[in-house]
């Protein structure tokens, strides 16, 4: 008769005594070791029972421990290098924070601090009034609130302003930004009822008019972020709108969504509108992301008239949409940076991105290139001009010139090798293209160039026979 291998297994106690494990007692607690152990003794004796053949020496076991140990200290969040030039990458966590804003955030987070308190006073504040100066600033207007995202923003302010009531959106507007972020589904589930004007091309100022009835509450431009209609095209300009707001005395509100703080068109960046235009216009509320070309925090950033803040605040939705103190302090940080617009362009990660130059893009690739360029296992390494987008639903069309490290690994498909980069320490995000992989440093942070290269060679199997 066959041995039992069940018999074989050590005990749950032989295996902790094991130098490898005693060697984590200061890392987690004894239950949390016995736990890890017990879990996989359980694998074992069910890969047996099942028939699969498995090693029952304690050597074994305790490696398998490890691994799950290793395995579970492991988050499922990890910092990745996005070497796409997308520098907008919504899966990869949009804009990437000021060192300031980033060190706010930290510091709220691991302390106490002045949220909702007047340390004047000793009374209760606001949470909004260390941003509402920030607002004002860089969009002149008269006050100014925050929400989670700008998706949240336009919930609220349809609630706040129109509840119940219609809403006139030109045809040309009714956008999806991504996922189910829909105009006509955002309206019904705030609680107001579209109304459409003009078509998809040509909308006039005529045609809203016309639609104005007992029952409008509000009138609505919506910045087309995400595509550009071109050719034969008409929308009226934000101060048609608001003069015919006035005339019927109903608000006007403007989701420029991107958040331009600066004309983009001398960088050659053209077609954002700027977060103060709606505002100088007239514009009752203006609203736009914070993560978008602001180059802060997730954030849905509403400026305009106090009395519309004022009553966006009351909104019992406010607890639900409000900002947590880590995000707050980020984006406080974010806008104080506005006060220095020279500072803004050359610190704020967004928008230095976007000025890199070609000759920084360069020297930046052949640094990455060169060390390469000299190893076997690569088939192709080149510098060459390529073109990114600046994605986040900004500046659709516009294919901004760059650079790139063009790479064909000699025992790798191109699949193989960007899958190998990305499930790597650290992670890296390329692009693939005409069966390259390819790499744009215009999105790789400064200090992450040699990290970067390390990921490279990390990713590469290599040539035993070359060695
Ligand atoms: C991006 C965008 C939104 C959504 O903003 P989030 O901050 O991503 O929620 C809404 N409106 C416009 C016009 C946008 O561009």
């Amino acid at each position: 008769m066959q041995e039992n291998p069940l018999r074989n297994l050590p005990a749950v106690s032989r295996v902790l005594e094991h130098a490898l494990l005693e060697d984590l007692r200061d890392q987690h607690s004894p239950e949390y070791m016995t736990e890890a152990v017990r879990t996989v003794l359980n694998e074992v004796r069910a890969e047996l029972l099942s028939g699969v053949s498995a090693d029952t020496e304690r050597e074994s076991i305790v490696q398998r421990v490890l691994q799950l140990l290793d395995e579970q200290s492991q988050l499922q969040l990890r910092c990745v290098i996005n070497a796409t030039g997308i520098i907008l990458h919504t899966n990869l966590g949009r804009s990437v924070l000021h060192e300031s804003a980033a060190l706010a955030a930290y510091h709220a987070a691991r302390g106490y601090l002045n949220l909702e308190l007047d340390l004047e006073t000793g009374l209760r504040s606001s949470r909004q009034n260390p941003i509402r100066d920030g607002i004002q600033r860089i969009t002149g207007a008269e006050s100014g609130t925050v929400v989670n995202n700008c998706a949240a923003a336009t919930v609220i302010v349809l609630r706040a302003l129109a509840l119940g009531k219609e809403v006139i959106v030109s045809r040309g507007q009714l956008i999806e930004i991504g996922g189910s972020f829909r105009i006509p589904e955002i309206m019904s589930v705030s609680g107001v009822s579209l109304r459409e004007v003009g078509t998809t091309n040509i909308t006039r100022i005529a045609d809203y008019e016309r639609a104005i009835g007992p029952n409008t509450g509000l009138l609505m431009r919506i910045h087309p972020s995400n595509y550009r209609i071109r050719g034969f095209t008409e929308t009226p300009t934000i101060d048609e709108l608001v003069a015919l707001g006035k005339k019927h005395n109903i608000p006007v509100v403007d989701d420029v969504g991107s958040g331009a703080v600066f004309d983009f068109a001398p960088i050659g960046l053209p077609g954002e509108p700027l977060v103060s235009e709606g505002i100088h216009a007239g514009a009752d509320l203006v609203m736009f992301s914070g993560d978008k070309l602001l180059g802060g925090p997730q954030a849905g950033i509403i400026a305009g008239k106090l009395e519309f803040i004022q009553r966006i605040e009351r909104d019992p939705l406010m607890r639900a949409f409000r900002l947590d103190k880590m995000t707050l302090a980020a984006l406080e940080a974010t806008l104080n940076l506005y006060r220095d617009r020279a500072q803004v362009q050359a610190e704020i990660p967004t928008l230095k991105m976007l000025n890199m130059t070609i000759e920084e893009l360069t020297t930046r690739c052949v640094r990455i290139a060169e060390p390469l360029r000299k190893l076997p296992e690569f088939r192709f390494v080149e510098v060459e001009p390529e073109s990114a987008y600046v994605g986040g639903g900004s500046l659709p069309d516009l294919a901004l010139p760059t650079v790139v490290v063009a790479l064909q690994a000699r025992d790798l498909s191109e699949e193989l090798f960007a899958k190998r980069l990305r499930t790597g320490t650290p992670a890296v995000m390329a692009r693939i293209q005409h069966g390259k992989v390819l790499l744009d440093l215009r999105t790789v942070l400064p200090h992450q160039e040699a990290e970067l290269l390390t990921a490279i060679l990390l990713a590469i199997p290599p040539r035993i026979s070359d060695v």
